[in-house]
């Protein structure tokens, strides 16, 4: 089965004035979009392959033929992070983080506020494009800040992702230009928290991904 995009679960113009509509069409028809195409496109190539999920794909990427294991790598990558991406945020979101992931920060990092220093400053130091993520060796319960090049995602890397911010130029250049640090410390207004603690238990319960089934 051919992979796709998922509708987003809210209006192009509901993250406004966080994040505008423009931005939003572009990003999710567009830049998911071309990942999504191009996945299928080098999956047809070894069709066998249709029947893994795009994170057990990502999960041993040396399994991968190498003829299209960086396509696999870029374009699955980028379908998993931006499938998580549209739902970890929300209109009318943000505020403090509430429940089991609350403590957490506030255990690992001391308080949201410096949680949320350190994560916007891996952010804005991911040298090109890339992503910032929270994330652990699944079961663990350790969490850290990472940042990972391209659509590189925390999973080949046998870590869960659970919940990350795309610093791709794209994902904010048309409202915020260069000002990456702005976007990012805005960014926390949209951000999801019922959602990201969902994703939260299973991490802790030892899933080593979010599969799509359960993604809700
Ligand atoms: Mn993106």
């Amino acid at each position: 089965m051919a992979h796709e995009v998922p509708p987003l679960p809210y209006d192009y113009a509901a993250l406004e004035p966080t994040i505008d509509k423009q931005t939003m069409t572009l990003h999710h028809d567009m830049h998911h979009g071309a990942y999504v195409k191009n996945l299928n496109a080098a999956l047809e190539k070894h069709p066998e392959l249709f029947k893994k999920t795009p994170e057990e794909l990502l999960r041993d990427l040396n399994s991968i033929p190498e003829d299209i294991r960086g396509a696999v790598r870029n374009n699955g990558g980028g379908h998993v992070n931006h499938t998580m991406f549209w739902r970890i945020m929300k209109p009318k979101g943000g505020g403090d983080p509430t429940g089991p992931i609350a403590q957490v920060i506030n255990k690992t990092f001391g308080n949201f506020k410096d949680f949320q220093a350190k994560f916007n400053d891996a952010g804005a130091k991911q040298f090109g494009s890339g992503w910032v993520w929270l994330a652990g060796k699944p079961g663990g319960g350790d969490v850290q800040v990472i940042s990972t090049p391209n659509q590189d995602s925390p999973i080949s890397q046998g870590l869960f992702p659970i919940f990350g911010n795309d610093v791709w130029e794209h994902a904010y250049y048309l409202k915020y230009n260069n000002r990456r640090p702005e976007y990012l410390a805005a960014w926390w207004n949209v951000v999801n928290w019922e959602e990201i603690n969902h994703r939260y238990e299973a991490f802790k319960s030892g899933k080593t991904v979010l599969e799509p089934a359960m993604a809700r």
